[in-house]
C-alpha cells in the first residue's frame, strides 16, 4: 500500500500483501526461494540452452513444451516447494550467496549493517532458544489484548498490534497523493484477512468450503497450541471467520482495485469518522505517532462503514480473539515448532501443495532480506553485480527506450496528439539499475543475537515508524520498494521509473558474453516489460509525473481499450491445474506488459549490432534465439495447488501462457518458425496493444 509497483513475477512479493500491495508484515504467503536440487549444466551455453529444449515438441504447437521440455522432465517440485523455476534457480544462487555472507560475518564486525543483518539471522536460526522461550516472547503482546476491557480503547490497541506486523481490520500508511504525485499522503485502506483473497471467504464451491473448514480448523489449533481452553478454542476460531467473512464482503476486489480511480477517495478525518463512527481514527493516528494530518485516501469507504458497524456489533471479546489470532498468525513462524509446523501444514501445504517446511536457513535468509534488506544488499552487490552488467543493462534500456519510440510512432491507432502525450511520458521514464544510490539507515532497529521474534518486532516496527513518517513529506524517489538480492523487477506507476535489482540481472536473464539475441529475448524483454507498464491498461491512467491524469482523446482511450479487450478475452480462454481459468482482467496489465516487452525486445535487437551478422548458432536463427530467450527464462513446475493459488490472487498469468500468449499474438513468431497459419501457436485474430 505504501506504493503501487507493477512486478515481473511474484516471487518475492508476500502474497498475503498482494489483498493491496506491499505491506511487508506478513512471511508466510510468500513464495520463498527454492532450492535447486538440478542439474548444473555442463558447460555455460554460449546462445540457447539446448539441454532444457525438447526437441520432440513442434514449436508451433507449444512453444513452451518445445522450448522448457527438457528442463521440465528433468526438474519435478521437490518436497520443500510448491513450484521449481528458473527465477528460483537463480534465487537460490542468490540465497546461498546470503547465506555465506550472513555465516561468514564476525560476531564482532565493525560493519554495523552487516554485522545487524548476521545477529538477526543467527536468532531466527537458533531454534533452541525459539523452543525454550515457548510463548513467553509473546506474553506481553497477548496481555496488553488480554487488558481489553472498554471498547473506546480498541483504536490504541490496534494501533499497537499494527506497529508490530499484525494487519489487524485495515491498512493504515503513507502514500503517493496521486493528485500531485509529489507529495505522501496518509492512507487507510481494507485489509484484516488470512486467507489470500476474499473470494476465499465468498465462494461456494467444495474446493473453496473445503479450504474454509480447514482454515476454521487451524485457527482453532493455533488457539489450542497457545494454551487455551478446547471451548475457547473452538469459539475464537467461529468468531475470526465471522468476523473476518464480514470483511470480505466489503472488500474491493481485485479486478476492480486495479483501476486506481476506484481507490482514491480524498477525505478529511472529520469526514472518514462520520462514516465509521465507531472507530476512532484520531485516536488511533495518534497512537500510531503518525504525523498530524487533516486529509487522508479513504480507499474503500465501503469497507470502512462496514468495519464500523462490526466493530459496533461484535462482542468486545469476540474482536478480541480477532486480535490474538491475528499476533500469534504473524509471529508463528519465530515461535516454537509445533506452531510454525501448524502454520505451515495450513498456508503452505493445503493453500500452495508444499509437503515439507524449507529448511531453517532458507527460511531465515528470506527473512533477514526482507526485514533488513538493504543492510544485507550492499555485501551481495559487491559480491555478485559488476560494473559489466550495469553498463550492458543500461545498454539495453536505452535500445528498448527506443524500440518503444518507435512503436508509439508507428500505432496506427493513436492520434497524433496522443502519441506526443506518449513520447513525453517515455522520456520522463526514469530507469534505475542494480541496487539504490542512497542505502537506507537501520540505526533505529535494535537486533540482538537471542530475540528473534523480538527482533522481527522491532524491524517491523522501525520501519512503519520511517513510512509513517513521510505522511505530509514530498515524495523521496530514491527509495527501492524490493531489495537488491531480488530475482524481479518493477514498474512504478507514481514514480514513473522502472527498476531492476541486482538479484535478476544474473543468468539465465543475463550474462555477460552471451549470445545478444538471447540475452535481448531473456533481460531485454524483462526491461521491455517493464517499460510497457508505463502504458498497460493501468499504467496509461498516470502521466510522466506520476499523477492519475487522462492524457488520451476519448477515441484513443476507446481504440485502447477495445485492443486491451482483445488480450483480456484471450488468456481468459486459458486453465491451470485442469479446472481453473486464468483471470484475463486480473492479468491484463502483466500480459500486455509481456506482449509488449518482448516485441520491442524483438525490434531493439533486430535494430542492434548483434543482428547485423544473420548466423546461426547451434541451428536456429537470431528470430528463434530472441524467443527462445524469452521461452527458457519461464521454465516451471508448479503444484496444482500452486496454481490455482496463482490463478486466484496474482495479477501474472502462469508460465506456460507467458510464453505460448504473447508469441501466438506475433506474426514474427509465426515467420521464425515457419508456422502454418492453423498452427496452435498461430491465433487466428492477434491482439496487439503495443
Ligand atoms: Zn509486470
Amino acid at each position: 500500500m505504501r506504493r503501487q509497483l507493477v512486478a515481473l513475477t511474484f516471487v518475492s512479493i508476500p502474497l498475503a500483501a498482494a489483498m493491496t500491495a506491499a505491506h511487508g508484515a506478513d512471511l508466510k504467503f510468500r513464495t520463498t526461494p527454492e532450492a535447486v536440487q538440478t542439474s548444473k549444466p555442463a558447460a555455460t551455453p554460449r546462445s540457447v540452452e539446448l539441454d532444457a529444449l525438447d526437441k520432440t515438441a513442434d514449436p508451433c504447437q507449444d512453444f513452451y513444451q518445445y522450448a522448457c521440455g527438457g528442463w521440465i522432465a528433468k526438474n519435478p517440485v521437490p518436497a520443500d516447494r510448491r513450484a521449481i523455476g528458473r527465477f528460483q534457480e537463480v534465487q537460490e544462487r542468490n540465497f546461498l550467496l546470503l547465506r555465506r555472507i550472513l555465516e561468514t560475518t564476525p560476531a564482532d564486525s565493525a560493519e554495523a549493517d552487516r554485522k545487524k543483518a548476521a545477529d538477526y539471522y543467527a536468532a531466527c536460526m537458533d531454534d533452541s532458544a525459539i523452543e525454550a522461550k515457548g510463548l513467553a516472547p509473546l506474553g506481553h503482546d497477548l496481555a496488553t489484548i488480554d487488558a481489553l476491557v472498554n471498547p473506546d480503547d480498541l483504536p490504541i490497541l490496534v494501533a499497537y498490534l499494527h506497529t508490530i506486523g499484525a494487519p489487524a481490520f485495515f491498512r493504515f500508511n503513507a502514500q503517493t497523493d496521486l493528485r500531485d504525485a509529489t507529495q505522501e499522503i496518509a492512507v487507510v485502506d481494507q485489509g484484516g484477512l488470512s486467507l489470500p483473497d476474499r473470494d476465499y471467504y465468498l465462494k461456494t464451491d467444495a474446493r473453496s468450503i473445503d479450504i474454509r473448514t480447514k482454515f476454521a480448523a487451524h485457527v482453532e489449533r493455533t488457539f489450542l497450541l497457545a494454551g487455551q481452553s478446547p471451548e475457547h478454542a473452538s469459539h475464537a476460531s467461529q468468531s475470526v471467520m465471522s468476523i473476518e467473512t464480514k470483511l470480505a464482503e466489503a472488500a474491493l476486489d481485485r479486478v476492480k482495485r486495479r483501476d486506481p480511480a476506484q481507490t482514491q477517495h480524498p477525505m478529511t478525518l472529520r469526514e472518514l469518522q462520520a462514516i465509521s463512527p465507531a472507530f476512532d481514527w484520531k485516536r488511533y493516528a495518534e497512537a500510531a505517532e503518525a504525523p498530524k494530518f487533516q486529509a487522508l485516501n479513504v480507499s474503500v469507504p465501503e469497507y470502512v462503514g462496514a468495519l464500523s458497524r462490526l466493530i459496533a456489533s461484535a462482542p468486545v471479546d469476540d474482536l478480541k480473539d480477532y486480535l490474538r489470532w491475528h499476533l500469534l498468525n504473524v509471529s508463528a513462524q519465530m515461535l516454537p515448532k509445533k506452531i510454525a509446523d501448524a502454520d505451515f501444514d495450513f498456508f503452505s501445504r493445503t493453500l500452495a501443495g508444499q509437503q515439507e517446511p524449507e529448511p531453517r536457513w532458507r527460511r531465515c535468509v528470506t527473512q533477514t532480506d526482507q526485514r533488513l534488506g538493504e543492510a544485507l544488499g550492499k555485501a551481495f552487490v559487491d559480491a555478485a553485480f559488476s560494473a559489466q552488467a550495469k553498463a550492458d543493462t543500461l545498454k539495453m534500456v536505452q535500445d528498448i527506450k527506443s524500440a518503444m519510440r518507435q512503436d508509439i510512432d508507428a500505432a496506427p491507432w493513436m492520434s497524433g496528439e496522443t502519441k506526443k502525450a506518449a513520447m513525453v511520458k517515455l522520456e520522463a521514464v526514469v530507469d534505475r539499475i542494480g541496487y539504490p544510490e542512497k542505502w537506507r539507515d537501520y540505526s533505529a532497529v535494535r537486533v540482538t543475537r537471542d530475540d528473534a521474534l523480538g527482533n522481527m518486532q522491532r524491524a517491523i516496527a522501525a520501519n512503519r515508524q520511517r513510512s509513517l513518517a513521510k505522511i505530509g513529506q514530498p515524495v523521496d524517489r530514491s527509495e527501492w520498494s524490493m531489495t537488491p538480492p531480488t530475482v524481479n523487477a518493477y514498474y512504478s506507476p507514481d514514480r514513473n521509473n522502472i527498476n531492476f535489482p541486482a538479484g535478476i540481472l544474473q543468468p539465465p536473464f543475463y550474462r555477460a558474453g552471451r549470445d545478444a539475441a538471447v540475452n535481448y529475448g531473456a533481460a531485454g524483454a524483462v526491461i521491455g516489460h517493464e517499460l510497457t507498464h508505463g502504458f498497460d491498461d493501468q499504467g496509461r491512467k498516470f502521466d510522466g509525473e506520476g499523477n492519475l491524469r487522462d492524457w488520451w482523446t476519448p477515441a484513443d482511450g476507446k481504440a485502447y481499450d477495445d485492443r486491451a479487450t482483445c488480450v483480456a478475452d484471450q488468456y481468459s480462454a486459458y486453465t491451470v491445474a485442469g479446472d481453473t481459468h486464468v483471470n484475463g482482467r486480473l492479468t491484463l496489465g502483466e500480459n500486455t506488459a509481456d506482449n509488449g516487452g518482448l516485441r520491442l525486445a524483438l525490434m531493439a535487437y533486430l535494430a542492434g549490432p548483434g543482428a547485423r551478422n544473420n548466423d546461426k548458432v547451434d541451428g536456429f536463427t537470431p528470430e528463434q534465439r530472441v524467443f527462445l530467450g524469452w521461452g527458457q527464462v519461464w521454465c516451471e513446475n508448479a503444484r496444482p495447488e500452486a496454481e490455482r493459488l496463482k490463478a486466484a490472487t496474482n495479477p501474472h498469468s502462469s508460465n506456460k501462457y507467458r510464453v505460448n500468449g504473447p508469441l501466438s499474438n506475433m506474426p514474427e513468431f509465426r515467420k521464425a518458425f515457419s508456422c502454418k497459419a492453423d498452427a496452435p501457436m498461430v491465433r487466428p485474430t492477434a491482439c496487439r496493444v503495443w
